[in-house]
Parts: C-alpha cells; sequence; structure tokens
C-alpha cells in the first residue's frame, strides 16, 4: 500500500513563517500532491469503461495529475512516467454508493448513540470507516445523515483537505424527519433531553427552516424520511410519515439553493408522495408498484431516480451480520424483503436507470461491493449494475462531467479487481487497487518494476 509522504519539514516551516497560520490550512494538500507523480501509465488485462459498452482489451490508462488525459489498448511510457501494471486485473471506474451513513457503527443501534456516544467518538469512527469504505473500491459516496448532526459535513471536509484518507462525500447534514417518525431517535423517556439534536421538523414551515439550516451548516443536499424505517420505533416502515404537503415544502426549498432532496421511502404510498413532489431520489424504495414505476417512468427533468438498498436484507437475515438489531426489526425485515426484492424486479423489467446504494454500516462498511452479488443473483446483468455504480451514480449526483467513467478529462479515480467481473461479479469483493483524483490508495495487484 502507498502511503502519501509527510510534506518537508523545510517547506512547513517557511510557509508557516510567511503566512503564520494558513500554514496549517495548506500542508495537506502539500502531502497530497507530492503522492502524486506527473504522469502514471496504468496497463490492464481489460477496462470496463463505465459507459456500458464492450470492454477494453488490453487497456491503458495515462493519467497526469489529478485527471484522465488518455485510453487505449496500449500508450507509450514517457520518460520519468510511473507505470503500474495490473496484467491479470480488470481497471474500472472508481464505484459510488449513494447511501452511507459512514460515521455509524454496526455495534451501536443508532437509537443507543445518542445517550451512548458523542460526537468526537462518531468522527473518529467516521475518519476509520470512510477509510475502510476507499480501500473498498468506493471513490464517492453520498451519506445520508449522522447520528450527530453536521459530523459529516467535517468529515468530508478533512477529506477534502487531504488529511483524512477517504472516498468524495456529498452530506446530509441533520436530516430532517417529523416527531415520532424514523429518524425521531430521541426514543427514550420524555424527560431526557439531547439539546444539540435538532432534527424533527413538523409542518411544511419548520421543514423549510431545516432545510435552510442545514443548508447554512455545510449540508450539500436534504435527506428527509418520507415514512417509517425498518430499523426504528417510530411509525412503521409502511406508513408515510410526512405529508404531500410537508415533502413539497421540501423540495421547493431545497429547488431554491439548486440542490436535491433526497427521501427515505419504504411505503409505497410514500414512495409515490415523495415522486409526485419531486425528489431527487427514493432511497430503499421497497414499496415501489406499477403505478410507482409508470410515475417513474412518465416523468421529464428533474427526475427522480430509485435507489435500492438490497443487499443488506441479505447480510442481516442470511449471513448473521445484524449484531445490534432486535428480533422484531429483523422480523419486519424479512417483511420488506420480499416487497423489496419484488421492486427491484418490477423497475429492472420496466429499464428506469437504477441508482446504486449500501445503507452502510446496516451492510457493514468495506462490503460494500456485495451489492453487485444481490443485483446480479435478482437479475441484473454484471455490466448493468456496474455502469449503476458508476456512470448512472455520477449522473444521479451531478457529477457526470468529472466522475462515473474512465475517459480522458475526468478525475482520475480508479479501482480495479482480480479477473474479470463480467465472468464473475464476486470479483468486486476483492478490489485490490484504488487511485484517487491520481493518488494510488491501494496496489496489491500491481506488478512491479
Ligand atoms: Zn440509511
Amino acid at each position: 500500500m502507498t502511503t502519501p509522504r509527510l510534506p518537508r519539514a523545510r517547506n512547513s516551516l517557511l510557509r508557516w513563517l510567511a503566512t503564520g497560520l494558513f500554514a496549517l490550512a495548506t500542508a495537506p494538500a502539500v502531502l497530497a500532491a507530492d503522492a502524486r507523480p506527473a504522469v502514471t501509465v496504468i496497463r490492464a488485462a481489460r477496462l470496463i469503461d463505465g459507459r456500458g459498452g464492450p470492454p477494453l482489451a488490453p487497456a491503458a490508462v495515462r493519467i497526469e495529475g489529478e485527471r484522465i488525459v488518455a485510453v487505449g489498448t496500449s500508450l507509450p511510457l514517457p520518460a520519468g512516467a510511473r507505470l503500474i501494471e495490473l496484467p491479470e486485473a480488470t481497471l474500472l471506474p472508481g464505484f459510488i454508493d449513494l447511501h452511507t451513513h459512514l460515521t455509524g457503527r454496526s455495534d451501536v443501534h443508532w437509537e443507543d448513540a445518542l445517550t451512548k456516544t458523542t460526537p468526537p467518538e462518531e468522527a473518529l469512527w467516521g475518519a476509520h470507516w470512510a477509510e475502510v469504505t476507499l480501500l473498498a473500491g468506493f471513490t464517492s459516496v453520498r451519506d445520508m445523515g449522522t447520528n450527530w448532526p453536521y459530523v459529516d459535513v467535517a468529515l468530508r471536509n478533512a477529506i477534502e483537505a487531504g488529511a483524512v484518507r477517504g472516498p468524495r462525500m456529498l452530506v446530509a447534514g441533520a436530516y430532517v424527519s417529523s416527531t415520532g417518525g424514523a429518524g425521531d431517535a430521541a426514543q427514550f423517556s420524555t424527560y431526557v433531553q439531547v439539546p444539540l439534536v435538532h432534527n424533527l421538523a413538523d409542518g411544511p414551515a419548520e421543514i423549510t427552516k431545516a432545510v435552510r439550516t442545514n443548508f447554512k451548516n455545510g449540508a450539500d443536499f436534504i435527506k428527509i424520511l418520507a415514512t417509517g424505517a425498518v430499523l426504528s420505533k417510530g411509525i412503521p416502515p409502511g406508513a408515510q410519515q410526512y405529508s404531500d404537503e410537508e415533502i413539497r415544502a421540501a423540495v421547493i426549498e431545497a429547488r431554491r439553493w439548486g440542490r436535491d432532496v433526497a427521501a427515505h421511502a419504504h411505503g409505497t404510498e410514500g414512495i409515490k408522495a415523495a415522486i409526485r413532489a419531486g425528489v431527487h431520489t427514493v432511497d430503499h424504495g421497497s414499496g415501489l408498484d406499477d403505478e410507482a414505476v409508470a410515475l417513474l417512468t412518465a416523468q421529464t427533468v428533474p427526475a427522480t431516480y430509485y435507489v435500492p438498498t438490497l443487499a443488506l436484507l441479505e447480510s442481516n437475515l442470511d449471513d448473521g451480520d445484524s449484531k445490534t438489531v432486535p428480533p422484531e426489526e429483523l422480523e419486519r425485515m424479512k417483511s420488506l424483503r420480499v416487497m423489496a426484492e419484488g421492486a427491484f424486479r418490477r423497475a429492472l423489467a420496466a429499464g428506469l436507470p437504477i441508482g446504486f446504494a449500501t445503507d452502510a454500516p446496516v451492510l457493514p462498511h468495506g462490503r460494500n461491493a456485495r451489492e453487485f452479488r444481490t443485483r446480479v443473483r435478482l437479475g441484473e446483468a454484471p455490466m448493468a449494475a456496474l455502469v449503476s455504480a458508476t456512470r448512472i451514480n455520477a449522473e444521479i449526483i451531478h457529477r457526470a462531467d468529472r466522475l462515473g467513467t474512465v475517459e480522458a478529462g475526468k478525475l482520475a479515480d480508479l479501482v480495479a479487481v482480480p479477473g474479470d467481473p463480467l465472468a464473475d461479479i464476486t470479483a468486486t469483493e476483492r478490489v485490490g487497487f484504488v487511485m484517487k483524483g491520481g493518488i494510488v490508495y491501494r496496489d496489491e495487484l500491481a506488478r512491479r518494476r
């Protein structure tokens, strides 16, 4: 594994003398640049570029700084360039997960977090899981909320500054829930107060204010809980928890800021209300029925996308990963599973563009790629699943100009897996090479010269 080198003390000292405290702010950028040679050429057995066409074999990609500048079957190696050879591997765009909770731990039920953990604890674990997620091949995530509001904003900023190793993050800040709804974490005695957490909003006026407060404090998008949740003592997952008018209030205000609303939604009525209100993504989407599919098919821009989270069901129900899930919530998960898998097959049959997401740590952090295996088992072609986690997800987060495919001009976010993932999709669970923005974070597959 390549570790970015520490900045030279001489430079830091000069900067410190010249610019005082600003030296601290600029040091991480120096660290990142030091670890990235001017030119890199990667050669691999094949390339799946994220656009859905046949793989390129053999493949070569030339990187300058943080960007891809050329892609071909063979490229010359300029003098002084770094060569990375992956002769048995498939190169792919960095994977994107649209639904993570990087600061969440699978060994602490989120409803216990407010009484048993602290924001600094969550931040430190978040830094750990961010690295775990990056090393699993996920170079970008949309993070869907924290127990302690805005810890995700701090984590995103620390990663961007080069102080923490992790994926590019879009963050929700303080997700917005109704009182007694799926995101009402204060499921303890009414005499216990957690005054630092303000994520409950009821009625359009409070929701509008919650949206503004989130954006003021650094959120990239808004997460609302349109229905109940499986892992919650609040309203049942099938029930719509926000009225149509309340969901619309969130969308109207977010659009004023030029940003999106992502809606957690399991129940059918909540899904349809969220689509009609114009949310950008319906996450989980377990109760997606024919009418909901028709609504999605009929829409024009700005589009609503269906973003299922399916592997967590197998992980918790079959693999025994459910360390902290109480038995009654596992029962809910069982009944939801039939519905959620049916919804996915329905969306596939309709040819909808489908987002790729995991809800980690409900699926354990670092095992995000297991979602590929589940989706292929449910009938999706391996190539379609790979395109979902790359090009389609980049479109959903409005980063298609920079991310999601391996093409000249895009950021050099690349992963490699042993063998051919089109023949065996579980190869995605054995990522052995990770590059983000031209910096190598993992290189167990490379042949060295
Ligand atoms: Zn979630």
